[in-house]
């Protein structure tokens, strides 16, 4: 089904033009074949089919620049792409865009461990960047459950979250500088390595987050961490969110700065992945209504015996109803596997309608059981499916279709659920899209959600860096 309208339409592309674009980056580099194009014009779980008539794969920051120089000479709409693994259509051409794929510039160009910072290409898988640091015995700490696809650039475009933000921040706040080609070609190099720079506006900040409507970011100086000595990982079974949260208090008093992540797993979420991933066990023995799947970091080597005491104390207050703590890597491995398949596990369900909200900590069991009640009132025998970062306040709670439905007619009820829990979300004074962005998917919803001056901003800030509109059209606004 298709969940999106079209916006834009692309002018169309002469051969000639075609040509001129295929001897920036060389023939082997200018994909035309449909089939060869396929796999940029659609993402994994389905919900977005674009179509494009040429694909570019630069392989340098010049190679992008003359890209963008000549689109903006033609009026040629262009889509940056990285992994391709966005969960809101703003890596897809929607429209016939054409999809500059930036997967080959994969250097590691610098990695400086006397001041902590290390700059990668935009291709540079996450994984990647995050094992570089680790041989130089730093952590690069962005972790999410795409990282064996996703890049530095689309996690900087997207303002990527992940696991943990809890304790260093989102992409944002792990990037000093960019190097970003804009829309008529010209390079903005902003690869600082400083700390304090206070020479006039952030320019930075307003390409990260941007979704690509604004440049290409094609290299980023990122931010290094001291690696944890210590990483104890507990899987934990409990009643409610309530209880989570009255944890979650616990822990951030006793394990202080060192709580690196505090995930929330509802009964339905950790069952389908169970059920259809591959390898996933249940850690515990019995079932639990909700789960948290909770990690120190320390760089001592008192991670264990805090863990221990959060979760000792926990059983006492009658928060925690039982709880495993990782023995050795392969478990804290198996772990984390049952949480990173659950948004694949959901599709074998048939339809589900996602939703990534944020709301204040304090909110999210509110949020949650207003939200059941509100759906399964919508549409009866629907089954809510939450999950995520309980410690930012961010959940990703998906509706399954009712089983036995027809999937078709309950995602064209897609925009009718998203509204009803939009408006829970905006009540507790939430946000519509916590970390996967705005893309297609939520540009309509948008202007009646957002401040109507900061939208005004955007509005002007993209006129004046792409005044053509052919950076990424049709996204975000
Ligand atoms: P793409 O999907 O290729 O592109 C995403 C957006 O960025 C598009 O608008 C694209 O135009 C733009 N873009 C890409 N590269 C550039 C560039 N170099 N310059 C300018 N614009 C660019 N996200 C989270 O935040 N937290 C999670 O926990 C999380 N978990 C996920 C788990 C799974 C299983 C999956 C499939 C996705 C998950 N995501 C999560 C979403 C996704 O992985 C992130 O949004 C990621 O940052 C996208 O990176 P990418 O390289 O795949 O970008």
């Amino acid at each position: 089904m298709n969940i999106v309208q079209s916006k834009t339409s692309q002018s169309s592309l002469s051969p000639e033009l075609i040509a001129k674009f295929r001897n920036i980056v060389g023939d082997k580099y200018a994909m035309t074949d449909p089939a060869d194009i396929a796999p940029y014009t659609t993402e994994e779980r389905d919900l977005f089919h674009g179509h494009s008539p040429l694909v570019l794969r630069p392989g340098s920051t010049a190679e992008v620049a003359a890209i963008c120089k000549l689109a903006s000479e033609h009026r040629i709409a262009l889509v940056p792409q990285g992994g391709n693994t966005g969960l809101v259509g703003g890596q897809t051409p929607h429209n016939g865009e054409v999809v500059i794929s930036m997967r080959r510039m994969d250097k590691i160009r610098d990695v400086d461990t006397a001041s902590n910072t290390m700059t990668c290409e935009a291709g540079v898988i996450l994984q990647v960047a995050q094992q570089r640091a680790a041989e130089v015995d730093r952590l690069f700490p962005l972790s999410l459950g795409a990282e064996g696809s996703c890049t530095i650039g689309g996690n900087l475009s997207t303002n990527a979250g992940g696991t943990t933000a809890l304790a260093y921040g989102v992409a944002r706040e792990m990037a000093l500088g960019l190097e970003v080609v804009l829309a008529d070609g010209r390079v903005l190099n902003g690869l600082s390595k400083l700390k304090k720079d206070n020479t006039g506006y952030d320019l930075r900040n307003l390409f990260i987050g941007a979704e690509g409507t604004l440049g290409i970011i094609t290299a980023a100086t990122l931010k290094l961490f001291p690696k944890p000595r210590a990483i104890e990982t507990a899987y934990v079974g409990l009643k409610s969110p309530a209880d989570a949260l009255k944890l979650l208090s616990l822990s951030q008093n006793e394990a202080a700065g060192t709580l690196t992540s505090f995930e929330l797993l509802s009964e339905i979420s950790v069952d389908f992945s169970i059920r259809h991933g591959i390898d996933v066990r249940d850690p515990l023995e019995s079932k639990h209504r909700w789960y948290v799947l909770m990690e120190l970091s320390s760089p001592r080597d008192d991670a264990r015996a805090t863990l221990e005491a959060i979760l000792a104390k926990g059983l006492e207050d009658g928060i925690v109803d039982d709880a495993v703590i990782a023995a050795n890597l392969s478990q804290r491995q198996a772990f984390w596997k049952l949480r990173d398949e659950m948004s694949a596990a959901q599709k074998p369900e048939g339809g589900s309608i996602k939703h990534d909200i944020s709301v204040p900590v304090a909110a999210v069991p509110d949020f949650i059981a207003e939200a059941d009640a509100a759906v399964i009132k919508q549409i009866p025998g629907s089954r809510p499916v939450s999950f995520g970062h309980l410690g930012d306040g961010n959940i990703h709670y998906n509706v399954s279709q009712p089983i036995g439905g027809n999937t078709a007619d309950f995602m064209n009820r897609w925009h009718e659920v998203n509204k009803v829990v939009f408006d829970i979300v905006l009540r507790l004074g939430g946000s519509i899209s916590a970390e996967h962005g705005i893309g297609v998917l939520k540009r309509d919803e948008l202007p009646d959600v957002k401040d109507k001056t900061a939208i005004a901003l955007m509005r002007a800030f993209k006129a004046m860096l792409d005044p053509l509109g052919i950076m990424n059209p049709g996204k975000v606004l």
